[in-house]
């Protein structure tokens, strides 16, 4: 390395732009003590722009059908083992309710590519409704992450009512999306993003870890991050699924997923970066918050019958995936809960920045 980490740290706390060797340089960092030094560059920036104070978004898996096959995720569809649900609004509009309730800044609409929402225009008109339902019942700002859809739809999303559009990509190497994602389209799925932005939501871009990919593909990632520059960036790893072409791939360790998260906060420090409780439920959590993380997502409330993504029941019928239950370990690091207020203002602002 041509340049020492003390150098490279304090150029990112300065907000210079890294090069990709320098991504290069700091994703590939060995030793815990040099973890440790990129661990507290990102929590020094994430105080910069966030104080102490932390999002919570809760989950809402309201279909697990999809017409999908990406080969990483249980509920491809040519996968039989996976429970299959498709919950009505009136149990949407519940659990929106228990999570508003229990203090949550967002709600997360999520479901495959459902041919029932996706193929009639039909569908796409309950899922209009349950958005607006949602909205008016709880007040609270709303994600879909429900697959790519038409222009004209994504128009529809935001007049009922959706704040936020998410759409993984999971990687940047097309060679690799193809075999993650087989006969989806990367272009098109890059390209909702935008229109999803023109029409007035704000985005989420994502990648797994642990798929396949090289380390330039994750710093290629990191850098067509930092030009989409999206609202929210996240950093996944990959969770090996029963009846899958992945089944057999080996859990890509722990700190991958922390490395990578930091080094998005150093590239994107004023963006949010979540921390997911549905990869290694709360035990990952704490990692996952040293490192820069100032979401906690996938809040799930114990009784409510959802699955998880990632995990479809890791800590939900324990209750370890709500409120209450990650406010200790919030406390214990010297981090709060923000105000609802502080997350609407965040939203809002952001908003106006779209139209600039
Ligand atoms: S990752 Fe999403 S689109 Fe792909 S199979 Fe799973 S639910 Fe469907």
């Amino acid at each position: 390395m041509s340049i020492s980490l003390e150098t490279l740290l304090k150029k990112a706390l300065q907000e210079e732009p890294l090069s990709r060797e320098e991504v290069l340089c700091l994703l590939n960092l060995k030793e815990e003590d040099e973890k440790g030094k990129l661990f507290e560059t990102a929590r020094m920036l994430r105080r910069r722009y966030f104080e102490e104070s932390i999002f919570l978004y809760g989950f809402i898996y309201f279909s697990t059908w999809c017409r999908n096959d990406c080969t990483f995720c249980y509920y491809r569809s040519s996968n039989e083992l996976p429970l299959r649900y498709r919950k009505p609004q009136e149990q949407v509009l519940e659990v929106s309710t228990t999570l508003a309730n229990s203090g949550v800044h967002l709600l997360d609409l999520t479901m495959g590519e459902d041919p029932n929402y996706f193929h009639k225009k039909k569908g796409v008109h309950i899922l209009l409704s349950m958005i607006q339902e949602v909205k008016k019942k709880t007040g609270l700002p709303i994600m879909i992450s429900c697959g790519v859809w038409s222009d004209e739809v994504l128009d529809d999303l935001v007049e009922y009512g959706a704040d936020w559009f998410a759409c993984y990509q999971e990687t940047h190497n097309p060679t690799l999306f193809q075999a993650l994602r087989p006969l989806q389209d990367y272009n098109r799925r890059l390209l909702a993003k935008r229109s999803a932005v023109q029409a007035g939501m704000l985005i989420e871009e994502g990648i797994l870890s642990g798929v396949g990919e090289s380390l330039e593909d994750v710093a290629d990632s990191i850098h067509a991050m930092k030009q989409m520059n999206p609202h929210q960036a996240r950093v996944m790893n990959f969770v090996p699924q029963r009846g899958t072409p992945m089944a057999n791939y080996p859990f890509p360790p722990p700190d991958r997923e922390q490395v990578i998260l930091a080094v998005l906060r150093l590239t994107l420090p004023r963006r949010l970066i979540p921390a997911s409780l549905d990869v290694n439920g709360i035990q990952g959590l704490k990692g996952k918050l040293k490192a820069g993380a100032n979401v906690v997502t996938s809040l799930i409330p114990a009784s409510s019958g959802m699955k998880g993504v990632a995990q479809s029941e890791l800590g939900i019928f324990e209750g370890q995936r709500t409120v209450g239950a990650i406010l200790p370990i919030l406390e214990e690091l010297e981090l709060k809960k923000a105000s609802l207020q502080a997350y609407l203002n965040w939203v809002g602002k952001q908003k106006q920045g779209l139209f600039h």
